[in-house]
């Protein structure tokens, strides 16, 4: 039986999904969804995980990670449509035509980035006309010619 190396404490597999233990992936802090059994000292809480184990664990936060930020784009692109259309936010981020209709109907997974961007909007829809003079555009003038 192995000891652990810093109290000493017996090392036993446990089921790290039900610890409830946060852990950080990227932007988010999470839970570990998925039963991935881990050697961790009974003594410390200690985890003495190898490369398999550490592989798991993030392939198990990576897909619980997209799935919010996949849920959490579908939420934002509805609240944005109340005081903008989604081809014009599109315009202002750079991103192709349809993408943000795609996030709506989870066909694209966003990035974080884009989901941290969608939420500021969504904070102060006043940042658009802010968007719109940093890249020299206005919108509604374009698309009334
Ligand atoms: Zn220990």
């Amino acid at each position: 039986m192995k000891t652990c190396v810093t109290c000493g404490g017996k090392i036993t597999l446990v089921d790290i999904s039900k610890q409830g233990t946060m852990r950080r992936f990227k932007s988010m802090m999470l839970t570990v969804p998925d039963a991935i059994m881990v050697p961790t000292c009974t003594g410390c809480g200690a985890e003495y995980h190898g490369a398999t184990e550490a592989e798991a664990i993030d392939a198990s936060l990576g897909a619980k990670f997209d799935a919010i930020l996949s849920e959490r784009g579908v939420e934002l692109t509805k609240k944005l449509m109340v005081h903008t259309r989604l081809w014009k936010i599109e315009w202002l981020l750079g991103l192709s035509h349809g993408y943000l209709s795609k996030v709506r109907h989870k066909k694209r997974v966003p990035s974080a980035s884009l989901v941290a961007v969608l939420a500021l909007l969504n904070a102060d829809p006043e940042a658009f006309p802010t968007l719109e003079s940093f890249w020299g555009v206005n919108l509604d003038e374009i698309y009334s010619k």
